[in-house]
């Protein structure tokens, strides 16, 4: 993926990540603010309404603590409230029992259309109370309150500074957080496009070796027939030999572009397979024989070891095509007069499938690359041979749907071994389709 785009890809997710975390931070924020504050005042109205109906029920009586005996608090006086008593015309009455503290109040004034609501007033521009405006009904017992406007109050300055406490406390945190998230978004970015830009890579890269693949046999082709345009009057026996390269490229062709083609199927995760319980003796025997005769023309010996009469989980399609690609490595890799051997086995819950050769061997780091795409040992001998790098990894992936591992191990005392193990009973999953 070019820079730019990967740039601005990054910057996206980068975003979006940020706007998310901000947002969530935000909510967050919001609601314990909003639960904060109507829990802190939940208590100061309850203590208002208690007042409330302990000043329609009767004249106050001294304050008392709940025991376990007393379970009602109905008409107890709370010990923080305050009541300005207003006659009908909106003075205050109760001056003498509110002492000292009738100069800051004195200036609170009656709104009769208040009746019945909790509000939040502020004194002398310093001090918050929490009040309740009731009307006492003249029936009331307490005659010094009977027909009056009571007005009760709560001071709430410790909750509003418990609040604003609250508020910064709250404010820094998600701060910190905030910042956080930035350094959160940046990594979730980055890790998220890593898979992306990998894939990408290989992607790009796939289709880079193709073409160059292609190129060659149909350069030769191509240099091949127009050598022949200018040849009109030749027979096709004088030509012979340019013809059966271009035929042999043109079948190279072939089996590239199936190559191709199964790959780009795999990657996609389109292929549909068909997994049947198979008798392993029987289906090695028939995959395998056509191949002794081909060995025996290369003068080369190819041999099917007894196999125990054991049943395994495979789609015969794909584990014949992994067959093919071995034998046929194993036949392209190894000199006449050597011999190839095909064994099977059960292993528990899995089973081995091994195809063993004489041939010049698989060494150290290369042992993990060929099964990479493209990768040829020695590129101008897989030319010779007609090998385009991708059998192996083909293999691999027939494998990968099995669910199984294949490796490549010395075969002693020459050649390789390419050990394929999978399971009896493969698991299903979502991996690919099953065949109608
Ligand atoms: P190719 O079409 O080139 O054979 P493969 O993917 O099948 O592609 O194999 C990749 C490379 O692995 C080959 O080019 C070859 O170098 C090496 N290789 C595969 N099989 C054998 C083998 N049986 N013996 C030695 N080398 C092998």
């Amino acid at each position: 993926m070019s820079n730019k785009v990967n740039r601005a890809q990054r910057r996206r997710l980068f975003l979006s990540n940020l706007i998310g975390f901000s947002l969530i931070f935000i909510l967050l924020g919001v609601i314990v603010f909003v639960l904060f504050s109507r829990a802190m005042l939940t208590s100061t109205d309850q203590a208002l309404r208690v007042e409330e109906s302990a000043r329609l029920q009767g004249p106050p009586k001294p304050f008392q603590r709940k025991t376990k005996f007393q379970g009602n608090v109905q008409n107890q006086h709370p010990f923080m409230t305050t009541t300005l008593v207003y006659d009908q015309k909106g003075k205050i009455t109760n001056k003498l029992q509110l002492g000292s503290r009738y100069d800051t109040l004195k200036n609170i004034k009656l709104h009769r259309s208040q009746v019945g609501q909790l509000k939040t007033i502020k004194v002398n521009g310093k001090y918050n109370f929490r009040t309740l405006l009731i009307k006492a009904p003249k029936t009331t017992s307490d005659k010094s309150v009977a027909g009056k406007y009571l007005l009760i109050m709560e001071n709430i300055d410790p909750q509003k500074a418990a609040m604003r406490n609250f508020t910064r406390v709250m404010l820094i945190t998600m701060g910190i957080f905030w910042l956080l998230s930035i350094l959160m978004s940046v990594w979730m970015s980055r890790l998220t496009m890593r898979p992306i830009l990998k894939s990408w890579g290989r992607q790009t890269e796939f289709v880079g070796n193709a073409a160059h693949e292609l190129r060659t046999p149909l350069t030769i082709i191509q240099n091949k027939l127009e050598f022949l345009l200018t040849k009109p009057n030749d027979k096709i026996i004088d030509q012979a030999a340019n013809i059966a390269i271009a035929n042999s490229e043109s079948q190279r062709l072939q089996k590239l572009t199936h190559d191709l083609l199964a790959l780009a199927r795999s990657d996609s995760n389109t292929i549909q397979t068909n997994f049947e319980a198979t008798a392993v003796a029987a289906f090695l025997q028939h995959t395998v024989e056509p191949y002794t005769e081909i060995a025996a023309s290369q003068g080369k010996q190819l041999v099917l070891a007894p196999v125990p009469a054991f049943k395994a989980v495979l789609d015969q399609d794909l584990i014949h095509q992994l067959m093919n690609i071995l034998i046929d490595n194993a036949l392209k890799y190894s000199p006449q007069g050597s011999t190839i051997t095909v064994t099977a086995q059960p292993l528990g819950r899995k089973w081995q499938l091994i195809v063993a050769d004489q041939g010049i061997g698989v060494t150290g780091r290369d042992r993990a690359r060929i099964f990479d795409r493209f990768y040829r040992v020695d590129t101008s001998r897989s030319r010779q041979t007609g090998g385009n790098g991708l059998g192996l990894s083909i293999a691999h992936w027939i494998v990968d749907l099995h669910h199984g591992t294949i490796a490549v191990r010395d075969n002693h005392p020459k050649g390789s071994q390419f050990v394929t193990t999978l399971p009896v009973n493969p698991p299903k999953n979502g991996h690919h389709e099953t065949k109608k």
